[in-house]
């Protein structure tokens, strides 16, 4: 064996044995993620201290590394995986996904062109395939179809919706272009404005920002959901005061309350004004795999680009957001650079992805895409949804039979919205203890001045017996609260 500081890198065999040692840890880790607190007790700054305050001159042992795993990291970590989780959305995590991750490492090609790595160009389409078949996405989405459609791996669904904006404003900018030669760019820009409910995600109004265009936020019906006529009429407004509009989100399971835009109503109101329309199905998309949950994307017909996360609910671990695009060809020629060292001879063979995102550099994502949907099969993806609709449910029941309670909403996937029936204050408080207890951990949310607690069962490792658990927390703590309160 190769002494360790006989070479610069580390040599394979201390290699095999530190991967194999982490894969060990891995396992341990997650499979008894529930005993662990899942909020961390830290105060800010509590690992400068651990650690020395320069890099090593000399190379560590790995084994040190191994070993301030739990002395380091772990003190600071919030358990996202253990079924005692219940914040934001879930981020998705699986045994395939991790290995496959593990090869996009040793690959480490970037795919920015076809030439760069055919397989990682290739596999991406064919993953994108099958996925957008396994949620029966009209197949003028699909790259199989034959026609201009396809779909991409973004990072995120915040640079999914920033990709569309984009599209939506070279398409909308080049045919303004055509009807007014004598308007010049910047006076056509500042009268583009998109649209999207007041319940979209920040990320949506944040997408108008960074593109430089208005985005007006459209007050949601009493479901939190938007319909069309509310759109058609902040249209026919904008339009009579001169704007030009360019882009609608609709929002399929939106991160408040998993409300679902009306989508049958907004895209046929955006495809007569030709207004792009954009679907935003981060988190609530994945459940599309299971047909009882397709009526949700009644309209998609309608729609110019279509997005969801298989990195929040399909286990496939971050970063996996899932674009279709009916007419990829606004977003690719809009940003269309091509430096010389970038072309090659296949080019328009295959899609360059580097033209369909925002930076130049991708990693070999659909690998995770790939293994996850081997090694489960489309069934076992279905039963995990299924599994978790199921628990919410049961959480659900267990509130609604706890008359101090309340209901927000409907539970239609993974998500219950309750509180205390009383005052914002009140449940503020009782947030507070339930996290403060420690045990189980939540995040609120406030839908017209009513403010509320958010439930997601978001492990893969829950059981029915933790929603008892997380429901007796919640019980207790709510205890707590009104006895000092005095109730
Ligand atoms: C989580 C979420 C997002 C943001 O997802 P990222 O992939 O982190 O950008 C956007 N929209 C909705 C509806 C979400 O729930």
């Amino acid at each position: 064996m190769a002494k360790w500081n006989e070479s610069i890198d580390m040599e394979a065999p201390q290699f095999k044995d530190f991967a194999k040692t982490m894969t060990d840890f891995i396992a341990e880790y997650l499979e008894n993620i529930r005993d662990r607190r899942v909020l961390p007790t830290v105060q800010p700054g509590y690992l400068r201290p651990l650690i020395p305050e320069e890099a090593p001159e000399k190379p560590d042992q790995w084994q040190d590394v191994m070993a301030d795993i739990e002395r380091v990291i772990m003190p600071g970590v919030t358990h996202w995986h253990s079924p005692k989780f219940h914040a934001y959305f879930p981020t998705a995590n699986s045994y395939p996904a991790i290995v496959a991750d593990m090869l996009s490492g040793a690959i480490a090609c970037i795919g920015f062109t076809w030439i760069a790595s055919p397989a990682c160009t290739e596999l991406e389409v064919e993953m994108l395939n099958w996925l957008g078949k396994m949620i029966d996405l009209p197949k003028e989405f699909l790259a199989c179809s034959g026609g201009k459609g396809g779909g991409v791996i973004q990072g995120t669904a915040s640079e999914a919706t920033l990709v569309a904006l984009l599209g939506a404003k070279a398409r909308t900018m080049e045919k303004v272009k055509a009807e007014h030669p004598d308007w010049d760019e910047s006076t056509i820009r500042s009268k583009l404005v998109g649209y999207c409910s007041a319940q979209a995600h920040s990320s949506v109004e944040r997408a108008g920002l960074l593109g430089g265009v208005q985005l007006r936020l459209i007050k949601a019906d009493s479901e939190n959901r938007l319909r069309g006529e509310a759109l058609e009429d902040a249209i026919k407004e904008d339009i009579a005061a001169g704007k030009i509009p360019f882009y609608v989100v609709a929002t399929l399971g939106t991160t408040n309350s998993c409300a679902f835009d009306y989508l049958d109503e907004i895209g046929p109101v955006g495809n007569k004004y030709n207004v792009w329309v954009h679907v935003d199905a981060a988190y609530a998309g994945s459940a599309f795999i299971c047909p009882e949950y397709r009526h949700y994307m009644k309209g998609i017909e309608t729609a110019d680009s279509f997005n969801f996360n298989p990195h929040k609910w399909m286990l496939v671990n971050f970063d996996c957001s899932a674009m279709w695009l009916k007419e990829p060809e606004w977003v690719v020629n809009a940003f269309n650079v091509d430096p010389l060292y970038l072309k090659h001879d296949q080019q328009g063979a295959a899609p360059d992805y580097r033209h369909w995102q925002i930076p130049l550099g991708r990693r070999f994502r659909a690998l995770k895409l790939w293994f996850v949907l081997r090694l489960y099969g489309v069934e076992n993806l279905q039963a995990h949804i299924r599994r978790h609709c199921g628990f919410a449910k049961q959480f659900a029941d267990l509130c609604s039979n706890d008359e101090r309670f309340e209901i927000i909403g409907k539970v239609q996937m993974g998500l219950v919205c309750f509180r205390l029936k009383g005052s914002n204050e009140l449940n503020e408080k009782l947030l507070k203890r339930i996290n403060g207890r420690g045990k189980i951990h939540m995040v609120p949310s406030k839908i017209n001045d009513v403010y509320f607690i958010r439930m997601a069962v978001c492990s893969r490792f829950t059981v029915s017996e933790d929603m008892v658990y997380s429901w007796t927390e919640v019980s207790a703590a709510a205890d707590e609260e009104l006895l000092t309160n005095g109730n």
